[in-house]
């Protein structure tokens, strides 16, 4: 009798998947982005219990990355759930423009924390025009 070991094999496997997943997001990374929206990233609620929420949903091929979690509100994180964000924040009437604007913002606010080794050059210099 080979009682379950290839389950408990499988099981083994998809739990470090699930763990190496998890981890892409240093504590570092989150307290950076905690500090850097200053609150629930979609209604502004907190900076006290706020959960990490995929702003592509894990069910829709997001990772937890830098990129991709924002902190949100216990409200907002139960809300939104699995929907695609910009519907989602169409729906609950918030301004996914504003959203996205900051998300951008934020993230190259915070490149430093991207763990790089910072070689890459940024590909769009800001368009200055001296000549004004
Ligand atoms: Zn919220």
């Amino acid at each position: 009798m080979a009682g379950g070991s290839r389950r408990t094999r499988a099981a083994r496997r998809r739990k470090r998947r699930m763990d190496s997943v998890e981890h892409d997001l240093a504590d570092a990374q989150w307290d950076a982005l905690v500090q850097a929206w200053g609150g629930c990233a979609y209604c502004g609620a907190g900076p006290d219990h706020l959960q990490r929420d995929c702003v592509l949903p894990i069910s829709r091929g997001g990772r937890y990355t830098l990129t991709n979690v924002v902190p949100a509100c216990r409200s907002c994180n139960a809300s939104k759930c699995n929907q695609e964000v910009t519907t989602w924040l169409r729906r609950k009437g918030l301004d996914e423009r504003a959203f996205l604007a900051s998300h951008i913002r934020v993230l190259a606010s915070l490149d430093t924390y991207r763990g790089g080794s910072g070689a890459g050059t940024p590909a769009d210099p800001l368009p200055l025009d001296p000549a004004g």
